[in-house]
């Protein structure tokens, strides 16, 4: 089953366009090969309005922000996660409004329960006013959101559900236009596989991801997500029954064609998938597991 991605999405940059009864969005000017066309701030409501995702601290981005702010009263900053793409204009904008910043912890925070030292790459200085947890209900001025912790791109990464539109805002969780980078240590892939499925057992109607277009048929597309980290892991497993061992290899025979300015990527996520079978006991490394270690299949 081919992931049914959407990658026609078209929209202006730095202009507010609506595209729900209470779903705007404004597209930041960073595109990239991991932001697509760029960061989709979400302004949800009309006069009093929540901001998802408030997007890079970038004097152009943030001036097209307070602009397109200029005629409400933000109430509420929420931010998935802690990625620069995401969270670091939520300061500027907590400065102009006086809004508060909502979110599950500062970068790396589902992990450093783990003890596990986070690396840089994130934004560091990311400090909510109010921590969510799964499950937590944010009132706002006539909508609410239900927030759903869905670590594994990042392990704080938190997707808010709206539930007047039945509509999920899945920030880099799960996109319309790509797959999810999932890169260790704060990435993880069980955890990311694991906040796929719950995504099953929900009723949603759309999702809405910060990067790219609406996800119109999400539960079809969450299995489609699944069913190739699946081939992903069989892929992996078939290198390691043919002898090849080392990540650099597997990205070569996996990835065979792909831009080489994308492999470091790649090897990431290769590396994701060799921590979740060594962590099931499939897989073993000789020594550390890490992106140099040769690893090898266990045998049962
Ligand atoms: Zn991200």
């Amino acid at each position: 089953m081919a992931i049914p991605f959407e990658r026609d999405f078209a929209a202006p940059y730095d202009t507010v366009v609506s595209v729900a009864p209470r779903i705007r969005r404004l597209l930041a000017r960073n595109p990239s090969p991991f932001t697509f066309k760029g960061t989709g701030v979400t302004i949800v409501g009309h006069g009093n309005v929540a901001v998802i995702d408030p997007g890079p601290d970038d004097p152009h981005h943030l001036e097209a922000l307070r602009s397109a702010l200029r005629n409400e009263t933000v109430t509420h900053i929420l931010v998935t996660h802690t990625h620069r793409d995401h969270s670091p204009a939520s300061r500027a904008l907590k400065d102009w409004t006086g809004a508060k910043i909502y979110g599950f912890g500062p970068h790396g925070s589902g992990k450093a329960e783990e003890g596990i030292v986070i690396e840089e790459g994130g934004d560091m200085e990311f400090c909510p006013d109010v921590v969510v947890r799964d499950g937590d209900m944010i009132q706002a001025h006539d909508f609410s959101f239900e927030c759903v912790h869905t670590p594994g791109h990042t392990s704080n990464h938190v997707c808010y559900a709206l539930k007047e539109e039945k509509a999920l805002f899945s920030g880099d969780h799960v996109m319309g236009w790509s797959t999810t980078v999932v890169a260790p240590p704060d990435g993880d892939m069980a955890q990311y596989m694991q906040s796929l499925e719950k995504l099953l057992e929900r009723d949603d109607a759309v999702y809405w991801p910060t990067h790219g277009g609406p996800i119109r048929d999400p539960k079809f597309f969450v299995k489609a997500y699944l069913e190739h980290r699946h081939e992903r892991e069989a892929q992996i497993l078939s290198c390691l029954r043919d002898g090849i061992s080392t990540i650099p290899e597997m990205v070569l025979r996996i990835y065979a064609g792909l831009d080489p300015a994308l492999r470091p990527a790649a090897a990431l996520s290769v590396f994701a998938h060799l921590l979740r079978l060594t962590k099931e006991g499939r897989v073993a490394a000789r020594g550390e597991p890490r992106l140099s270690a040769r690893f090898q299949l266990n045998q049962p």
